[in-house]
């Protein structure tokens, strides 16, 4: 997750538009929910990682990939469901890798499979899934699941240079990358597909940074989190020569935000006229409108007309969507009472 990333990689990563951050969702779940916020709830299912990107910091702080028994995972979804949760998000630090390490082996997808099945969920949410654990079952499972599982994946990518891929010690090229994104993209209607991107790794040239802006414009991607590389004492990236000039990574970084930008609205535009799932919050916008973030990760706002929010909040509504301008969505409850 971007908070993760900033926090073991040094990075500074600006606010992306869309992210709802802190509101909407109560971190942890067990056994104290947290504030009374009761809509969204992140669930950790995984931690650590086994891959040695040379860039990360995680392994060595949070250790190899352990996964939390299915059994406990499917009992917290059922607290957080009677305790009133509508959506619930897996967290983890590789998520996709999940149940490698228990005995019996269980995947990612056997698990979502069982909890779908939950009496009273709403949905669940993947967070991030790196692009070689999105199997062919996940993409099925995604396309067929009717949205109890919001089809939504942030899938880091990290440079689009198979060079620099090389470098970061990625374990994908970027045709590999280009397949997954395809495939969800083919498969899956109307998914949100997101992805991080570190600019300004050690011996980043500009053609090599073209190619990554290239491989992006021309890719599925429907938004970007852009984070400035800058070293982490004990990874073997700090230590890499070509260390890229401050005005420089910044300039790139305003490209690709701008890029992302775009990426979003053409996103967002493609979804006017159309009907979405969407969870209302709990918070009115300062355009008086009820915020509410759509199944397919549209934040945005609710014309209420005439009616009283507070008996709208913490539902999944049909939204039409009826207005895009900049990073402003803005939609109407259909048939809600
Ligand atoms: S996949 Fe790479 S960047 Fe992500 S946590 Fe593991 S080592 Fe770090």
């Amino acid at each position: 997750m971007p908070a993760l990333a900033a926090l073991a990689f040094g990075f500074d990563p600006a606010p992306p538009a869309n992210d709802l951050g802190r509101f909407g969702a109560t971190e942890g779940c067990d056994p104290d929910f947290g504030p009374g916020d009761r809509t969204r709830a992140l669930l950790k299912v995984q931690d650590g990682c086994d891959l040695r990107c040379s860039y990360c910091v995680i392994p060595s702080v949070r250790g190899n990939s352990r996964s939390e028994a299915p059994e406990i995972v499917l009992a917290r979804i059922g607290r957080l469901v009677e305790a009133g949760f509508r959506e619930i998000v897996f967290t983890g630090v590789n998520t996709g890798d999940y149940g490698r390490d228990l005995d019996p082996p269980l995947s990612l997808s056997k698990l979502l499979k069982r909890a779908i099945e939950i009496e009273g969920l709403g949905r669940l949410r993947l967070n991030s899934l790196e692009p070689k654990t999105v199997t062919a079952e996940l993409v099925e499972l995604l396309a067929g699941c009717s949205g109890r599982i919001a089809p939504h994946l942030q899938i880091p990518l990290q440079s689009g240079c198979d060079a620099v891929l090389a470098r970061m010690r990625r374990p994908y090229r970027t045709a590999d990358y280009a397949r997954v994104v395809d495939t969800l993209r083919r498969d899956v209607p109307g998914i949100a597909l997101g992805a991080d991107v570190i600019v300004g790794f050690p011996g980043e040239t500009d053609d090599e940074f073209e190619a990554t802006r290239r491989f992006i414009e021309s890719s599925p991607l429907n938004y970007l989190h852009v984070f400035s590389y800058s070293p982490r004492p004990g990874t073997s990236a700090a230590s890499f020569p070509g260390h890229v000039d401050a005005t420089i990574v910044k300039g790139r970084s305003a490209r690709l935000r701008r890029l992302g930008e775009d990426l979003s609205l053409r996103f967002r535009h493609s979804f006017v006229g159309k009907v979405r799932t969407a969870l209302t919050l709990r918070q009115i916008r300062s355009d008086g409108r009820l915020r509410a973030l759509t199944d397919n990760f549209i934040d945005l706002g609710c014309d209420l007309e005439g009616r009283d929010p507070t008996r709208l909040m913490n539902r999944l509504l049909d939204v039409g969507i009826t207005d895009v301008a900049g990073s402003s969505t803005v939609g109407t409850l259909v048939g809600a009472a």
